[in-house]
C-alpha cells in the first residue's frame, strides 16, 4: 500500500463499537483475566497489556502506523525525541563503550552525547557528515552505534546514506538515523540499509506544534545482525534483570522489545495516550503536508536566491545547492522538506529581518503549520564565539526558516517587506 493509505489506516483494527477514530485509551493499567494470565504476560508467554509505562492501545496504533510508514518491523513511542535518541544509544552502549555521531546534529543530541553520556562513561567521537570517510579511523571493538541525521538541523546538509552504511556494515556496527526533518514521506532510511530510525514527532508528525513526542523504529531482519554479534553480547546473553531472558532467543523484534522491557520499565519516558492520539491525527495528513511544505519552501528558496540582500541560500531542493544531487537520490521526487536558511550581511541585519516579519514568528521549533523564523546566532547558538559559529556552520548573519502551510505568496510578501 502507498503512504497516503497507510497514514490513515495502518495499525488500527476497529473494536466492537466500530469506532472510526482511534479511541484514546486513557488508563494507567489493565485488568488481567486471572493471576495465571498475569503471570503469563509478565513471563512473555502471552503478549498483552500490563501497565501504560510499558504499553498502551492508543500508542500501539501510533507505533504500528509509524513502523508501516518507515517500512520497519516494529516501533516504540517515547515522551520526546530526545528520549528516543537516548534509548537508541542506551540500548546498545554501556560505560566503557563509544559511539560515533555526526557533528551536524540537533543541539540536544550534541549536548546529550558530548556531556550527559560522558558522565555515564560513554565516549562520543564526531565526524563531518559531509565527509563519511572520517568514520573508519574512529571505529574500535567498543564502538556500538553510528548516528546521523538525514537532513541536518540546523545546517541543512543531506547525509550520504550509502557511504556511511557501507563502512558500518563492514564492521558489523548498527547505524541510526534521525529522520525528523525528512519524515518517512520524503525519505525511507531502511531502504538504504540503516538499522534504526528515530524521530522527534514533536515536529512534522504532530504538524501543528501540538504535542511533544518521539519514536524509535527498527528495520526488518535486524535480529540476524544482532544474533551472535560480539558487539551486542547483551542481546545474546541472559538478562539478569529479566530472570535470565536471552533476547536473541525470542521470535520478536529484539531492539524495540528490549527498549520496552528494560529501558521503558526502568526509565519510563512513556508518551501520554492523548499525545499518541494527537500524533495519529498528525500522521493522517503528513503525506499531504510534506508536499506543500516542500513546494512552498522551494519557491521561497528561489525567491531568496534572487534577492539582492541575500548572499547565500541553503536548501537541498535548489539546483545550486551542493546537496542537490544527494537530495535527488535519497528523497522522494526530490522533495526537500520545509527547512531552509539564508545569509545576509551581518548579525544586525539578520535580527532586523526576524523582528520585521508578521506571519513568520520568532520561535525555536520546526515543522509547524505556522511559519517560523529563527536567528540562531542570538538564540540557539548564542554561547558560541564568532569562530565557533563559523565552525558550526552558523554565521552571525544566518537566518533559519521553517516554512509553514500558509499561502506561499503571503509568505513571500512577508519576507519582501522584512528584507526591506
Ligand atoms: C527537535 C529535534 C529533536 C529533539 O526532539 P524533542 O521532541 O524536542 O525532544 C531531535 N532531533 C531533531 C532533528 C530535532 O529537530
Amino acid at each position: 500500500m502507498h503512504d497516503q493509505t497507510l497514514a490513515i489506516h495502518a495499525g488500527y483494527e476497529k473494536d466492537a463499537m466500530g469506532t472510526m477514530a482511534v479511541p484514546i485509551y486513557q488508563t494507567t493499567a489493565y485488568e488481567f483475566r486471572d493471576t495465571e494470565h498475569a503471570a503469563n504476560l509478565f513471563a512473555l508467554k502471552e503478549l498483552g497489556n500490563i501497565y501504560t509505562r510499558l504499553m498502551n492501545p492508543t500508542s500501539d496504533v501510533f507505533e504500528k502506523r509509524f513502523a508501516a510508514l518507515e517500512g520497519g518491523e516494529a516501533a516504540i513511542a517515547t515522551a520526546s525525541g530526545m528520549a528516543a535518541i537516548f534509548y537508541a544509544i542506551a540500548n546498545v552502549a554501556e560505560a566503557g563503550d563509544n559511539i560515533i555521531v555526526a557533528k551536524q546534529v540537533y543541539g540536544g543530541t550534541t549536548t546529550l552525547t558530548g556531556h550527559t553520556l560522558k558522565r555515564f562513561g560513554i565516549k562520543t567521537h564526531y565526524f563531518n557528515v559531509n565527509n563519511p570517510s572520517e568514520i573508519e579511523a574512529l571505529i574500535d571493538e567498543k564502538t556500538k552505534i553510528i548516528i546521523f541525521e538525514s537532513i541536518t538541523n540546523p545546517s541543512i546538509d543531506v547525509a550520504d546514506f550509502e557511504a556511511i552504511v557501507d563502512i558500518a556494515k563492514k564492521h558489523n556496527i548498527m547505524t541510526c538515523v534521525d529522520n525528523t526533518v525528512a519524515t518517512p514521506i520524503l525519505c525511507k532510511p531502511f531502504e538504504y540499509g540503516v538499522d534504526i530510525v528515530v524521530h522527534s514527532t514533536s515536529k512534522y508528525t504532530t504538524g501543528q506544534g501540538l504535542a511533544l513526542g518521539g519514536i524509535l523504529v527498527e528495520r526488518k531482519g535486524l535480529v540476524d545482525m544482532i544474533k551472535g554479534n560480539a558487539r551486542y553480547s547483551h542481546f545474546n546473553e541472559p538478562d539478569d534483570s529479566y530472570h535470565g531472558l536471552v533476547y536473541s532467543d525470542l521470535p520478536l523484534p529484539l531492539f524495540t522489545l528490549r527498549v520496552r522491557l528494560s529501558l521503558m520499565r526502568d526509565l519510563g519516558a512513556t508518551p501520554a495516550p492523548f499525545n499518541s492520539w494527537l500524533h495519529i491525527q498528525g500522521l493522517e495528513t503528513l503525506p499531504l503536508r510534506m508536499k506543500q511544505h516542500s513546494s512552498s519552501a522551494l519557491t521561497i528558496a528561489e525567491f531568496l536566491e534572487a534577492h539582492p540582500k541575500v548572499s547565500k541560500v541553503n536548501y537541498p531542493g535548489l539546483k545550486s545547492s551542493s546537496h542537490y544531487t544527494l537530495a535527488q537520490k535519497y528523497f522522494k521526487n526530490g522533495m526537500a522538506s520545509g527547512l531552509l536558511s539564508f545569509e545576509v550581511a551581518d548579525k544586525e541585519t539578520a535580527q532586523k529581518i526576524a523582528d520585521s516579519t508578521d506571519i513568520f514568528a520568532v520561535v525555536v521549533n520546526i515543522g509547524d503549520s505556522k511559519s517560523i523564523i529563527t536567528h540562531p546566532a542570538s538564540t540557539t547558538h548564542q554561547q558560541l564565539s564568532e569562530n565557533e559559529l563559523i565552525e558550526a556552520g552558523v554565521p552571525a548573519g544566518l537566518v533559519r526558516l521553517s516554512v509553514g502551510l500558509e499561502d506561499t505568496q503571503d509568505l513571500i510578501d512577508d519576507l519582501t517587506k522584512a528584507l526591506g
